[in-house]
């Protein structure tokens, strides 16, 4: 009698034991799944977050741009420096701001892009290429002399 009432009480509470534990367990299980979902939308948070601050910082620098090309783009006047043979954006005097007369890829300046065609010598000829782009165009000399500004381009002959 001792012995199965004994044998009751240590099921019992053999039971309830696991009862608990099933339960605590249960209830782990329920706060686990409570963090993950915490965690998982906060980091799709964090990574929302980092997407609009690449786009904020994308748009910044296209702002930036766009306002650079405004002061940029009334600096050149399009030119033919080597009687009609090839067409250039020089830069003028009236705005070279202590900038040399240089050239500038037609091409790139409506991508709203400054870059400055160098002179390259093909088969005795001289022609004006892009490094960015690179077009290449004749300027149907064997020799051309310097840059000059958007002024003086076609003044000497
Ligand atoms: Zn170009």
């Amino acid at each position: 009698m001792i012995g199965s009432l004994k044998a009751a009480t240590d099921i019992t509470k053999a039971i309830f034991d696991l009862k608990t534990t099933a339960e605590i367990q249960g209830k782990v299980i329920d706060i686990q799944r409570a963090l993950l979902a915490a965690q998982s939308s906060a980091l799709e948070a964090t990574s929302a977050q980092f997407e609009l601050q690449e786009r904020v910082r994308e748009l910044e620098s296209q702002l930036k741009s766009v306002g650079d090309w405004d002061k940029q783009e009334p600096r050149y006047a399009l030119a033919s420096p080597w009687r009609g043979a090839a067409q250039v954006y020089a830069l003028k005097t009236s705005h070279a701001q202590g900038e040399e007369p240089h050239y500038l890829c037609t091409n790139c300046f409506h991508n709203r892009k400054r870059v400055i065609l160098n002179p390259a010598p093909k088969d005795g000829w001289v022609f004006m290429t892009c490094p960015a782009c690179k077009s290449t165009t004749s300027t149907g000399y064997r020799g051309i002399g310097a840059p000059k500004y958007a002024e003086d381009v076609g003044r000497e002959g």
